[in-house]
């Protein structure tokens, strides 16, 4: 791929204050895009000042929502070097999300390599302080201008990057989570699997109405019998129940995190007992009930890590490991972000230096 680059001509002021950062509002001084045709396929691409796209009211993706994503990081590492964390799997992923919804393949070299050019262009942009990162959003929308359902002949593939500061600023923070028993985020044979801005439209009523009830996410059961755990807010979630580390098989509504499968990986090489399988809310009840219960934690790009403390269905209402981090989710944090950030040596081969 031969990327047209054309560097800004008024650079933005970077943050002073990295504390300050919050995540999503602040975006880096570039972005890559390009479009695609039916006719010419992916072409034009460009990295170019991050600016406004001008699209027309009628373009597809704003009345049927033919659109996907990615989120992925990039770190500096303690010895000052560029670090991404498995990024091939996130253009994968990205293909896999994009055969659901009919948007044509990308190329997953042409698109790592496009973003580590954007990435070295911008890396003045990646924060320095620890637990920061810039964050990475890759995405493809659905442009040709019609009102006729169908999929879209013309799309726009763009990647933007915004420094965002450490998610967690004073340790981990468990979480209160609310069952959610009315609304399902997706059912099998829908979208689940595949990271669409849709599913997260549909996530909305159910998350407001959680923190209204001050939860601060849902978890989300199967969409047939209610039963089975499915995710927890926009993260697939573990249980430790009798020192078995169970986490939801893939059923086709779970979307399948690359935090998910790299903790599956390092559990199983620490020799653990860990199982892909369904698991009941009921079953986590019990476990509860019976003292089993000791660790519940989301795992997804953004917080690594996120340990529930307490679990609420219905009227019922428990504190998971007196509201603690539990002893499994510190070290899966630890060992994480020590391979991220370069603390810890990556056996697995997960890091790509840009
Ligand atoms: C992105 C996402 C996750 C986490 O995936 P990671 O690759 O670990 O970041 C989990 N659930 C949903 C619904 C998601 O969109």
């Amino acid at each position: 791929m031969n990327i047209k680059i054309t560097k800004t001509g008024s650079p933005k002021p970077k943050p002073t204050d990295e504390s300050q950062l919050g995540f999503g509002r602040v975006f880096a001084d570039h972005m890559f895009i390009m479009e695609h045709s039916g006719e010419k396929g992916w072409h034009n691409p460009e990295i170019k000042e991050f600016q406004n796209i001008s699209i027309s009211p009628a373009s597809m993706v704003l009345h049927y929502g033919q659109e996907i994503f990615e989120g992925l990081k990039a770190y500096r590492t303690c010895n000052g070097e560029i670090a991404l964390f498995r990024p091939e799997e996130n253009f994968k992923r990205l293909n896999v999300s994009a055969e659901r919804s009919v948007i044509p393949q990308i190329d997953v070299e042409d698109c790592l390599n496009a973003l580590k050019e954007l990435i070295k262009l911008d890396s003045d942009w990646i924060p320095r302080s620890n637990g920061a990162s810039l964050y990475i959003r890759p995405f493809i929308f659905a442009a040709d201008e019609f009102l006729g359902v169908r999929p879209s002949d013309k799309y726009y593939f763009i990647i933007i990057t915004s420094p965002s500061g450490a998610y967690y600023s004073t340790g981990l923070n468990p979480v209160s989570i609310f069952v959610e028993e009315n609304y399902v985020r997706a059912t099998k044979g829908g979208m689940g699997f595949a990271k669409a801005g849709g599913n997260y439209a549909a996530s909305l009523l159910g998350q407001k109405e959680a923190q209204a009830q001050k939860y601060e996410q849902v978890l989300w059961l199967d969409g047939v019998e209610r039963k089975y755990i499915e995710e927890v807010g926009a993260m697939n979630v573990f249980f430790v129940i009798d020192d078995e580390i169970i986490t939801p098989e893939l059923s086709g509504s779970i979307l399948p995190g690359i935090t998910r499968m790299s903790v599956l990986e390092l559990c199983r090489k620490w020799g653990k007992r860990v199982t892909e399988r369904k698991i009941s809310i009921d079953e986590v009840f019990d476990a509860y009930e019976n003292g089993k219960l000791s660790e519940v934690f989301g795992t997804g790009t953004a917080a690594v890590i996120s340990p529930v403390g307490v679990l609420k269905k219905g009227e019922k209402v428990i504190r998971i490991n007196n509201g603690e981090i539990g002893e499994i989710s510190q070290k899966l944090y630890d060992t994480l972000t020590g391979i991220q950030y370069g603390r810890i040596a990556d056996e697995f081969g997960w890091v790509k230096h840009v």
